[in-house]
């Protein structure tokens, strides 16, 4: 663990009171600025770690109020930044890649014709949508081809001509005497961009550039146990390259609308069921809802406000596997505001019987136990 660890609001370039939407879009902007595939600077790996490991806590209201508390110390080891992947980018056809260092490293020098440039989507998903998949149209416009010159630029006909200023090397060489002695200076030639041709007799069609702006609509699958801010990607989805150069790609980032009823936590939903005090009391049979309609369910006698029940099997479907998360039921036992006459008569005779309280023994919150198991 590195010993001087910048401010997470800093880190994040916002204010200590900043609301969950700030924060969220200030991540998203961050995100994209550092994201290794985009940013080939050298810091920009490190960088994008110490995005997500700021927007892992102060995104969750539990951690971010230990962090407010202890600073770092009060959420170090719950998800350590090493392995942290709140930013997971992954195939949109199925297969999850390592998004950090896969994209790191590329992308540094090229030759031959310029790579198509990467586009960005959102897509909205509603909680159920991402929680068991679904296939989204998405429209948008990326330059395209142009058909009449194929891509070359050239008018029909003709084809593009070797570069006049760098006779196709695509750079220059200019001997330069200095202090030192003489020195060769290499640049990239500005007539032709570095591709040694150029198109003399533009096509009208696309005035040379050898791609047009088309509207494009796609499908784009969403496999089950998505989370919001991920994203997907998809390979050769974004812009044509120049004259022949690789397509960029498309990276379509998830939104993630969130649920009525169910808190996402992991592959884990939350679910917080009321009770009155009778209930609570003596016990009862119910029925709660579940993502998949509604089951029936057994409250104890006794149970406390903030006991938790687990469903197994219940939650969010687990990204490329098969297991399942679990539905956490939380019991809150709710106190009236207002009693008829007659409720607070049978209260007071209830109480007179009941006598003063001991305090329950406390058990773990599922949040402390989840913390408790990334922590090891
Ligand atoms: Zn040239
Ligand atoms: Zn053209």
């Amino acid at each position: 663990m590195p010993s001087a660890q910048r401010d997470f609001y800093e880190v994040l370039s916002i204010a200590r009171d900043a609301s969950p939407e700030d924060i969220k879009r200030a991540y998203r902007k961050l995100a994209m600025e550092y994201h290794p595939d985009r940013n080939s600077s050298e810091d920009a790996a490190e960088r994008f770690k110490e995005i997500n490991r700021a927007y892992e806590v102060l995104s969750d209201t539990d951690k971010r109020s230990a962090y407010d508390r202890f600073g770092h110390a009060g959420v170090d080891g719950a998800g350590g930044p090493a392995g942290f992947d709140g930013f997971s980018t992954f195939d949109g056809f199925g297969d999850i890649f390592d998004a950090f260092f896969s994209g790191a490293g590329r992308g540094g020098r090229r030759r031959g014709p310029a790579r198509g440039s990467d586009l960005r989507a959102q897509i909205t998903l509603t909680f159920e949508e991402a929680a068991f998949g679904t296939e989204k149209e998405l429209d948008y416009t990326r330059l395209e081809h142009c058909e009449e010159c194929s891509g070359s630029g050239a008018a029909t006909g003709s084809q593009p001509e070797v570069c006049p200023e760098c006779n196709g090397a695509g750079e220059i060489r200019r001997a330069q005497q200095s202090v030192f002695g003489q020195f060769v200076n290499v640049s990239t030639c500005g007539r032709c961009r570095g591709e040694g041709r150029v198109v003399t007799n533009p096509c009208d069609n696309c005035r040379g550039r050898g791609g047009v702006r088309r509207a494009r609509q796609i499908s784009v699958k969403i496999p089950p146990g998505v989370d919001d801010g991920q994203q997907v990607r998809l390979t050769g989805e974004g812009e044509v390259g120049d004259r022949g150069g690789q397509p960029g790609n498309l990276y379509v980032l998830l939104d993630v609308q969130p649920h009525g009823l169910f808190e996402r936590i992991d592959d884990h939903i939350l679910y917080d069921l009321p009770l009155n005090l009778a209930q609570a009391a003596l016990g009862t049979d119910l029925k709660i809802p579940t993502l998949e309609g509604n089951i029936d369910f057994d409250v104890p006698a006794g149970t406390q406000s903030g006991d938790e029940f687990t469903i197994r099997g219940q939650g969010v479907p687990r990204l490329n596997s098969t297991r399942r998360g679990d539905m956490i039921v939380r019991a809150t036992v709710v106190v009236p505001e207002s009693l008829t006459e007659e409720q607070q008569v049978l209260l007071k005779q209830l109480a007179d019987t009941l006598g003063t309280p001991s305090l329950p023994s406390r058990h773990k919150s599922f949040l402390e136990r989840l913390r408790d198991a990334v922590a090891g």
